[in-house]
């Protein structure tokens, strides 16, 4: 390949903006987020210019560089509906953004190399600075697209070489004279423009390298989540249907009213029967987790009385309750403490936090439930005098399979997601669940909601995106 098809490659290659969507997009929401700010120190420049220089030209070339910023800004408007996938919309842009840059750089030069121009005495000060000024400008703000910033420098770098080189023609000084010095401290401060803009560039590059590194770690990290919960989903129910019926079959055998069985035969019946609960309860939990997780869960927002709620759910724990021999006393208000709440579900909370409280609670205690209402809310109480929760684990009590003593909990049971899945059926009622505890004491849940004055309010049917999105 000979140079010049080389720089011909490379100037297709330019044009080319598939996969510079980002970039383009970047550069023009930049050029129009600090118009305002260019165009302030563009009318101070002509207003400095026209003080002491001659007004006419100055605002000739000041109007010149407005008319760009117009252009700019149409492109704005046109590229705004550019959605990124269209390459020849792409490439238009492209080309409009070459054309503006020239004609903006060269304007913004010729403005400047006019004052220089009108300077009689020899030294350039005010002009050069002003080339300082625009260069170090582009460099930090057109890092986007390296092309460009490269035409734009590559005109004001000429503008500045050429102020310097003005008084070296028009004096013809000795190479000891002020002029020549001037020349080379111009060609000095070049590089470090150069340097400033490459600095620029690389930063900007490493940002987007970054923000694609981000996109594909979401991506895979979005597609694992997907493929975990539909093998939870999948699992979940091959495992609960056998498993409904084996629990059946062993129940029947327990019951063993027809004396089929030697009674030798029982206790390793009992074990298997507890196990297959066990079993089934972890499997409706996880399908639960999936559920929320995958933001399937269903929801049927009505408004009902909390304390018919809480009574419905010591009914349903009662049994359980005799079995460890601990007594549930319940302290419910007796009107006003209307709640809108889907009912199955908060029962599901309600039997997790009562289950809980006689799971670590000793023979004998007592367990007490509250319903209150506070001002605008209602609060749900569950208190224990059981073993107590140890400080700083919270993260632990509402963690996905953690429980906070595994070797106590054993005795009792448990899969370490029943608050998990409470405290996120509790967030999507727009409510609260929180406790305090004293080890050996005991401890106390509780559940805040709305209060509604008005309990004829909507029922509502939510199916949970939120957490799909
Ligand atoms: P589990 O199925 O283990 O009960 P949970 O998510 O319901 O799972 O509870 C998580 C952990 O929080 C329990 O294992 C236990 O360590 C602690 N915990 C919950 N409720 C109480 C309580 N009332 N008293 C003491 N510890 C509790």
């Amino acid at each position: 390949m000979n140079a010049l098809t080389k720089l011909q490659a490379t100037w297709l290659d330019w044009f080319n903006p598939e996969g510079r969507e980002q970039k383009i997009k970047d550069y023009i929401a930049l050029a129009n987020k600090f118009i305002w700010k260019r165009q302030g120190s563009f009318l101070a420049a002509a207003i400095l210019a026209a003080i002491y220089f001659d007004a006419i030209t100055v605002f000739g070339y000041y109007s010149i560089v407005v008319l760009t910023e117009l252009l700019d800004v149409r492109l704005g408007w046109s590229a705004k509906n550019w959605d990124g996938q269209d390459l020849i919309t792409g490439r238009k842009i492209l080309k409009r953004i070459a054309i503006n840059t020239t004609i903006s750089a060269v304007a913004i030069s010729a403005f400047i190399i006019n004052i220089a121009v009108q300077q009689a005495a020899p030294g350039h000060f005010t002009p050069l600075f002003f080339m300082l000024s625009a260069s170090v400008f582009a460099a930090m703000y057109n890092s986007q697209m390296s092309g460009i910033l490269l035409l734009r420098l590559s005109i004001y770098m000429f503008a500045f070489v050429y102020i310097a080189l003005l008084d070296v023609f028009r004096f013809t000084p000795p190479l000891s004279s002020n002029i020549w010095l001037e020349l080379w401290t111009v060609i000095f401060v070049l590089y470090f423009i150069g340097d400033i803009a490459m600095k620029f560039y690389l930063g900007y590059q490493w940002n987007i390298k970054q923000m694609d590194r981000l996109k594909e770690e979401n991506e895979r990290t979005k597609a694992a989540l997907e493929v975990k919960s539909q093998f939870l989903s999948v699992v979940s129910h091959e495992l609960r249907t056998p498993l409904t019926s084996i629990i059946g079959s062993l129940e029947l055998m327990k019951n063993n009213k027809a004396q089929a069985f030697p009674d030798s035969l029982m206790p390793v019946l009992n074990i298997a029967a507890r196990n297959g609960h066990r079993l089934h309860a972890l499997v409706e939990d996880l399908l639960d987790l999936q559920k929320l997780e995958a933001g399937e869960m269903v929801f049927e927002f009505k408004p009902m009385d909390a304390g018919d709620l809480v009574r419905e759910a010591i009914d349903a724990t009662a049994g359980y309750a005799s079995k460890v021999g601990v007594q549930v006393e319940i302290d419910a208000c007796e009107e006003g403490c209307v709640i809108k709440a889907d009912q199955k579900r908060l029962i599901q909370v309600l039997n997790n936090l009562l289950s809980n409280a006689l799971k670590f609670s000793d023979e004998g205690a007592v367990v007490t439930v509250n319903v209150s209402a506070i001002d605008d809310r209602v609060r749900i109480s569950v208190q224990d005098e059981g073993v107590g929760i140890p400080d700083g684990v919270r993260d632990v009590v509402f963690g996905k399979f953690t429980q906070v003593d595994s070797s106590d909990i054993r005795k009792v049971g448990g899969t370490g997601l029943g608050l998990n899945i409470s405290q996120q059926i509790i967030e999507r009622h727009d409510a609260e669940i929180d406790y305090v505890s004293e080890v050996g004491k005991g401890t106390t849940f509780h559940l805040e909601f709305n209060r509604l004055t008005d309990a004829t309010g909507d029922s509502e049917t939510f199916r949970d995106v939120t957490q799909a999105a």
